[in-house]
C-alpha cells in the first residue's frame, strides 16, 4: 500500500458531514410555504439535527453542519447552540440555491456568511454548494470572504488543492463528496430501500475505501422525505460509525480540521495523485 497521506499515519480518514436543508429548499426551490406535504425541512430543525447532534456526542465523534443562512435565521438559537458545542459550520447558499444565482451570487454568500458568523461566533471556512452548483466566480467570492475548502466535486477520491483562474490555490483546498453512494439522499429519496441495505452497501464502502487507504466522506441530512432524521435512519448510521470505529488507524475529524491539515501537507497528495492516477486533478 501507498504510505499513507493522513495526519498521523491513520489508515483512513471519515469526515461525518451533515447538510441541514431546512425549509430553505421548499422555499427557495419550489417557492411553497414549508407546510403540510412540504414541511419535511422543518423536521430538521425540530428532530432530525437534534437527534443526529445527540447520537454523535454518544459516540464522540465530531460533525461537521453546511447550513443555508434562510434556515439559520429561522432557528437561530439552535445554530448558537450547536456552535457553542464544538460543532463545525459551514456555509450552504442562502436559500438552498439549486441553480446559477448569476450576479445575485456575491451578495447572497456574503449574506450567509455574515448570519452564520453572527450566530456561531466565528466566520465558516468551509463551503458546500446546494444542489452541486458553482462556477470559478464561485470560488473566487468564497475565497475574498476567508473560506479555505468546497466540499460540491464528485470528481476525485482524495482531496486535492483548488484549481482556477488557471492555477493551483495553495491556500484552498477541495474535500470531494460522493453524492451516489455517500450520500442519504438517493437511497430515501430514489431507491427506497430498507436502512439495512443501506448500512450494508456503507460498511462496503468503507471496507473499500479503508482497504486503500482513503477517505470516507459521508453526506447526511437530517430531514424526513429524503433526509435521515428519523430514528431508525440515525440509528443506522450510530452503526455504521460502530462499525468503523471497530478498525484500527481510523481518525474522525471535521471537515475544517482535515482542510487545515491538507493545506499545511499538500506534498502528502501530490504523492498520492502521481502514484494512482500519473497526474494532478484539475
Ligand atoms: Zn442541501
Amino acid at each position: 500500500m501507498m504510505e499513507s497521506p493522513w495526519p498521523n499515519g491513520e489508515k483512513c480518514v471519515v469526515c461525518l458531514t451533515v447538510d441541514f436543508d431546512g425549509p430553505s429548499v421548499e422555499v427557495g426551490e419550489e417557492k411553497v410555504a414549508p407546510l403540510g406535504a412540504h414541511s419535511h425541512g422543518r423536521y430538521s430543525a425540530k428532530c432530525g439535527l437534534p437527534r443526529f447532534a445527540a447520537m454523535f456526542g454518544r459516540q464522540a465523534v465530531p460533525f461537521t453542519l453546511f447550513v443555508p443562512g434562510y434556515d439559520a435565521e429561522l432557528y437561530p438559537d439552535l445554530i448558537r447552540e450547536l456552535a457553542g458545542a464544538g460543532v463545525e459550520i459551514g456555509a450552504h447558499g442562502y436559500l438552498h440555491e439549486g441553480e446559477d444565482p448569476g450576479e445575485r451570487e456575491a451578495e447572497l454568500l456574503e449574506r450567509t456568511h455574515r448570519i452564520l458568523t453572527w450566530l456561531a461566533g466565528r466566520p465558516p471556512c468551509g463551503w458546500r454548494a446546494p444542489s452541486g452548483f458553482k462556477c470559478a466566480r464561485t470560488m473566487r467570492k468564497l475565497k475574498s470572504l476567508g473560506y479555505c475548502y468546497d466540499s460540491s466535486d464528485k470528481d476525485f477520491d482524495l482531496p486535492y488543492l483548488a484549481y482556477f483562474d488557471g492555477r493551483e490555490n495553495e491556500d484552498y483546498v477541495c474535500l470531494p463528496n460522493n453524492t451516489s453512494s455517500l450520500d442519504d439522499y438517493p437511497f430515501h429519496a430514489l431507491s427506497l430501500v430498507p436502512p439495512s441495505e443501506i448500512l450494508m452497501q456503507w460498511r462496503q464502502e468503507f471496507d473499500a475505501i479503508y482497504a486503500e487507504g482513503g477517505y470516507f466522506n459521508l453526506t447526511l441530512h437530517p430531514r424526513a422525505g429524503y433526509g435521515s432524521g428519523r430514528p431508525a435512519r440515525v440509528a443506522l448510521v450510530e452503526q455504521l460509525i460502530e462499525y468503523m470505529k471497530g478498525y484500527e488507524g481510523v481518525a474522525f475529524c471535521s471537515m475544517e480540521t482535515l482542510a487545515r491539515w491538507c493545506l499545511a501537507h499538500p506534498e502528502n497528495f501530490r504523492r498520492r495523485w502521481a502514484a494512482e492516477s500519473g497526474t494532478r486533478p484539475v
